[in-house]
């Protein structure tokens, strides 16, 4: 059986300095998520033109929203907190676009970290610029070091994606310093860590369109087998 293909949006970086060079980046280790879940993957460029982009994703079958820069508070209709960190304009219009054109397709759709928080943006949700500005004290979501590492619970709903895979919790990683605030239109939160933060939320009529705020991806590339499931589930449902 052909192995699906799965697009993987990338960062438009812009190097500081005299030499201003720009280049598409994004971590290797949402290159191993896909090969180790079963999946060909393929790193998209980003561009602002619409034309490129519906040919790009007419070569996929399934697509990931990849981590990134924190999304610009004007995408839901806040002005820029204190805390807000680096934005990339660039990349909000390419991947509002990609994913404006991906979702007519049908086609199974993986938010994570950035990605996730697009997705509640994108169908009308918002965000805490800060998880300073959640109300209470949080847990530490913005971790340093061992991206492995498991260092806090996710509690999951009954009858949810996330369910079928893991069960009623799952420990997991966790470098995020935002976090989704209001749901967007169509959207369910699935799963929260013990403080109460949104950890997952999942779409309404939709075979597969799943936002993680923790990094499988990290924990894959680095051995772990639990959460490959997550991939694995992915590439299943674009075969
Ligand atoms: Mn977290």
């Amino acid at each position: 059986m052909k192995k699906p293909i799965i697009g993987i949006t990338s960062s438009h970086e812009k190097e500081n300095g005299l030499r201003n060079y720009h280049r598409t980046t994004v971590s290797i280790d949402y290159t191993k998520g896909v090969i180790e879940g079963g999946g060909i993957p393929i790193i998209i460029p980003t561009t602002a033109c619409i034309e490129i982009i519906k040919e790009q994703l007419k070569l996929i079958d399934g697509l990931i929203l990849s981590g990134g820069p924190d999304i610009n508070p004007i995408c839901y209709g806040e002005d820029f907190k204190e805390k807000m960190g680096v934005i990339s304009p660039e990349r909000d219009n390419n991947e509002i676009k990609i994913l404006t054109e991906f979702l007519k397709t049908g086609k199974p759709i993986l938010g994570i970290c950035r990605g996730h928080q697009l997705l509640n943006v994108y169908f009308g949700g918002t965000l805490y610029q800060d998880l300073s500005y959640f109300g209470k004290e949080v847990l530490k979501h913005r971790q340093d070091v061992y991206p492995e590492l498991e260092v806090h619970n996710v509690i999951i709903e009954k009858n949810s994606i996330l369910e079928k895979i893991f069960g009623n919790q799952v420990r997991t990683n966790s470098f995020h310093h935002q976090a989704v605030k209001d749901l967007g239109k169509g959207l369910r939160a699935i799963a929260r860590s013990e403080d109460g933060v949104i950890e997952a939320i999942e779409k309404d009529n939709h075979k597969f369109c799943l936002g993680i705020q923790w990094h499988p991806e990290m924990m894959v590339a680095r051995g772990n087998k639990e959460m490959a499931k997550i991939f694995k589930l992915l590439i299943k449902k674009s075969c």
